[in-house]
């Protein structure tokens, strides 16, 4: 559905489809179709010779490989990147809908930007993202930050030059949401930075879980074809690529809604392996779709890392029932217990939502229980904050705000406990690092990464800078590894 809209017209809510969970459950694998873009149209191509863009960029790994791509599209248009506001002939907002918190920020900096549009009336500013899905944030842009000129949903991204042109030559606010959700666009262009790489393998989301707006915002779970994602990371090893992260809200799902095809997410791992590119990493897992195949894929180790995101979100049965996760605590740590024995130096790391509606002690006791049995290297902890539209914001929040901040606390302190014990278990190792580059703090200490994703800092030369290392650990702190440079291996070729 591709609208524009007058500025003057103040009812947009024909406009959208808010989250409905029964219509969304409606939808069908059948319509899915791939296009392959043909490039930016010839009378877009040099829109932007001498004018700059700005992309502020919220939330997840999605967004920031969405990025990437509007970045593609803007310099195939003949934009240049800038990191000024004040110099931008173009701000874009690509926004998050998961928290409440991460659209109070966009509010904030739509507040701070309406200055810099009225002094600078032919500055283009357009809101993206998932928030855009969302009829109520519209609104409230309507009506209290009208003089955004673009707002535009998380399946229309490959329409930014038309999107442009149109903001540039009508004089109406340009709003293009909920475009047909089923479809997967190849070939845009996208302009990646540094050694690492996201690659999209699937889009959207089935689960439903009740908490969750993504099913809503980012559409139905739809996989690109496996010769399209092989031939993107084969191209990103030849331009030199370190390490290539999958991405899709749920990788598991991989494969399930091709009709023509059988081949899974562990089959495209085994793919994957074949190709000569030191790391290979995934995320996100769901684990009710984490299946035996792929954990004999992963125990072939080679390139593909032995770090594993595995959102658990709770350790009781009665709140993953009512998260509507599919899953049991029993059919986790049984999942966790097959991966510990198939991987036997896994890390594994999570994320954990305390205070769902109806959590009581004891279910949220279950959840310490289980993070003292997995034993995570890190976790991701939230506070529930309900989503408009999703089920779980029907329920009765009962659990009150203190408790919830007090049970955050004592989630985080074990958490802190167990990455500690955890990261003294390294103290004498020798790790593989890729080098990213001068620490934040100090410029003589380089920071990298390990094959499990840990911090590690050490003394080098800069010259290491996109390289790998051996660093043998001597001090390992609670969320960073200190170590000493023990030899490093030769650059690959760029
Ligand atoms: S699997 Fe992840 S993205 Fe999908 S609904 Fe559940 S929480 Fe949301």
């Amino acid at each position: 559905m591709d609208k524009t809209i007058p500025k003057s017209d103040k009812d947009y809510s024909i406009y959208f489809q808010p989250p409905s969970l029964k219509e969304a459950k409606k939808r069908g694998k059948e319509d899915v179709s791939v296009h392959y873009e043909a490039g930016i149209a010839d009378d877009m191509k040099t829109i932007g010779v001498g004018k700059r863009y700005l992309i502020r960029t919220y939330g997840c790994q999605m967004n920031e490989h969405d990025t990437e791509v509007m970045k593609g599209m803007l310099e195939d248009m003949g934009y240049e990147p800038t990191e000024d506001k004040l110099d931008a002939d173009i701000i874009l907002l690509n926004t998050c809908a998961i928290r409440e918190n991460a659209e109070d920020k966009v509010f904030g900096e739509l507040g701070h930007l309406k200055t810099l549009k009225q002094e600078r009336p032919g500055l283009i500013l357009g809101v993206c993202g998932c928030m855009s899905q969302e009829e109520s944030v519209v609104n409230r842009i309507m009506q209290k930050h009208a003089f955004v000129d673009i707002i535009f949903g998380t399946h229309n991204i490959h329409r930014l030059p038309a999107l442009l042109k149109e903001a540039y030559y009508g004089k109406e606010m340009v709003v293009e949401v909920w475009s047909k959700e089923g479809d997967i666009i190849e070939n845009l262009p996208k302009k990646r930075e540094g050694m690492k790489a996201w690659v999209n393998i699937m889009y959207g989301c089935d689960k439903f879980c009740t908490y969750c707006i993504v099913p809503y915002t980012r559409g139905k779970e739809r996989s690109r074809r496996p010769e399209d994602v092989l031939a993107e990371i084969r191209d990103l090893a030849r331009k030199g690529f370190q390490e290539i992260t999958l991405l899709g809200q749920n990788v598991n799902a991989y494969g399930k809604d091709f009709t023509d095809l059988t081949y899974t997410f562990g089959d495209l791992m085994d793919d994957v392996r074949k190709i000569d590119i030191p790391r290979i990493r995934f995320t996100t897992s769901h684990p009710r779709d984490f299946d035996d195949r792929l954990i004999e894929v992963l125990a072939k180790k080679g390139n593909l890392v032995e770090h594993i995101h595995l959102p658990v979100q709770s350790g009781s049965t009665e709140v993953l029932k009512r998260m509507s996760r599919k899953y049991s605590r029993e059919h986790y740590l049984q999942l966790v217990a097959k991966i510990k024995q198939a991987i036997p130096d896994v890390m594994l790391t999570t994320d954990i939502i305390v205070g769902f509606p109806g959590e009581t002690d004891e279910q949220f006791e279950e959840t310490l229980s289980l993070v003292r049995e997995v034993r995570y290297d890190s976790a991701f902890t939230f506070i529930y904050s309900p989503r408009d539209g999703t089920p779980a914001a029907g329920m009765e929040d009962n659990v009150p705000e203190d408790v919830k901040k007090e049970r955050l606390k004592r989630l985080n302190d074990l958490m802190t406990v167990i990455a500690r014990e955890r990261n003294e278990l390294l103290r004498g190792e020798i790790v593989e690092v890729l080098v990213e580059g001068e620490s934040k703090t100090n410029p003589d200490v380089l920071s990298g990464r390990t094959r499990t994703n840990k911090l590690v800092h050490f003394y080098g030369s800069k010259e290491l800078s996109g390289r790998f290392v051996h660093v043998k650990v001597t001090e390992p702190q609670t969320w960073l590894l200190k170590g000493e440079l023990v030899q490093a291996q030769p650059a690959r070729v760029v």
